[in-house]
């Protein structure tokens, strides 16, 4: 049954007979999604979005505590929309050793993280053994540490190396420690788009491929969709539709992230990035139209945190992690900060009305703050304790 304060918009609304598709739970199809992103009325698709996500998550809203470490930034592709690839003879690329990046890993275990989130350029010469080696000293350090590492064109990439089909590249990377598959790489699928912007790279079925085989090895991943640079809404509804169909076969995405192209520095003739407006119906009808995904991630580093948690009220449950040293959206002109704190994501959810949940890789939860145990948290970091929260909070201060 339809809210009242619902009934009230929609029934002013273009979107009427889609509001009773949601209300009674059918199934919405392409077009329907195609018609929810044409759609003026924000408020009617956000009240929409809100009660499909209440539906599933109630009032609670996610984050990780959690760390990216890039190990290199060389790579053998020059996708038209990176900003962050470099080639050898260039002054800013780099590639951290396994030991480099234990102490990354070291220092942030003492903020309280639960993830390390693992990504780099295709590169041109380190060995397979390279991977295998820092997932395994990464392990070993603290074998709770959950490791979400690579995208699938990375994979592609590692198994190219290891000269080993790409199952038993998956598995070898299982067993030496990675968890879980990240979800980048897979920007548009339709095959005219992906010319445009990533030239060169592996297709989107590719792409589908690797999640597929992950999952039926029993492994997780998140999926993503960069969105405003030059496709058209019928090509998100494509990408969307390709997403939904495999989480209908496998069930192994936990959830999806939709990323706002950012503009500068690379070779994509858009001057601007999505507009608040585009941001918020995205993920509006990535919540209503992938209704076989428990979590929608309004990735804070992409739409800054302020629309990140305007997000909670328009399908996401999820505002992401703390982050610390963020640099494929930076280097593409990402305003936000290369990083946040606990309180600042937990003050976010609150203030949006929500119940924050500290989750792990797999979006379950690690701690609900509900309301007394926000007030405990909150005045342990304002005290100096040792909460989890605290300790984030402590030493970012620290660091300035
Ligand atoms: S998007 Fe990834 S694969 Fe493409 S150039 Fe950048 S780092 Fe390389």
């Amino acid at each position: 049954m339809l809210l009242v304060t619902t009934s009230f918009l929609l029934d002013r609304s273009d979107l009427r007979d889609l509001a009773a598709k949601v209300d009674s739970g059918e199934r919405l199809d392409e077009v329907d999604a195609l018609r929810l992103f044409e759609s003026k009325d924000l408020n009617a698709l956000a009240a929409l979005a809100d009660l499909a996500n209440q539906r599933k998550n109630g009032l609670r809203a996610s984050y990780i505590v959690n760390r990216y470490i890039n190990y290199s930034n060389y790579c053998i592709l020059s996708c038209q929309f990176c900003s962050f690839s470099r080639k050898k003879r260039d002054a800013d690329g780099f590639e951290l050793t396994a030991e480099q990046m234990v102490g990354k890993a070291r220092e942030a275990l003492a903020l309280g993280i639960t993830e390390l989130h693992i990504v780099g350029g295709l590169h041109p010469s380190l060995p397979f053994s390279y991977y295998v080696g820092f997932l395994k000293a990464l392990k070993t350090l603290d074998p709770r540490l959950q490791l979400k590492c690579f995208t699938a064109i990375e994979i592609l990439h590692l198994a190219w190396l290891a000269r080993k089909p790409v199952r038993d590249t998956l598995l070898e990377l299982k067993d030496a420690g990675l968890e879980a598959l990240t979800g980048g790489g897979a920007e548009i699928f339709r095959k005219e788009v992906r010319s445009r912007i990533a030239k060169g790279k592996e297709s989107g079925a590719e792409y589908l491929d690797v999640h597929r085989l992950w999952h039926q090895l029993g492994g997780k991943s998140t999926c993503t969709m960069l969105y405003g640079h030059v496709e058209s809404l019928a090509d998100r509804v494509d990408h969307l539709r390709q997403l939904r169909g495999l989480q209908e076969e496998t069930g192994g995405f936990t959830g999806f992230i939709p990323l706002p192209f950012q503009p500068e520095n690379n070779d994509i003739p858009v001057r601007t990035p999505p507009t608040g407006y585009d941001m918020l119906r995205t993920i509006a009808v990535s919540r209503l139209y992938l209704d076989n995904f428990d979590h929608i991630t309004a990735y804070w580093v992409g739409m800054g945190l302020r629309m990140a948690q305007v997000a909670l009220s328009h399908g996401a449950d999820d505002i992401h992690g703390t982050i610390i040293e963020e640099h494929i959206f930076h280097m593409a002109g990402a305003k936000s900060p290369q990083m946040t704190t606990e309180k600042e994501l937990v003050k976010a959810i609150r203030e949006a009305g929500r119940i924050p949940v500290q989750r792990d890789t797999f979006y379950r939860p690690v701690r609900v703050l509900d309301e007394p145990a926000v007030s405990a948290a909150v005045s342990a970091l304002e005290a100096g304790g040792d909460a989890s929260a605290a300790r984030v909070q402590d030493t970012v201060s620290a660091g300035g």
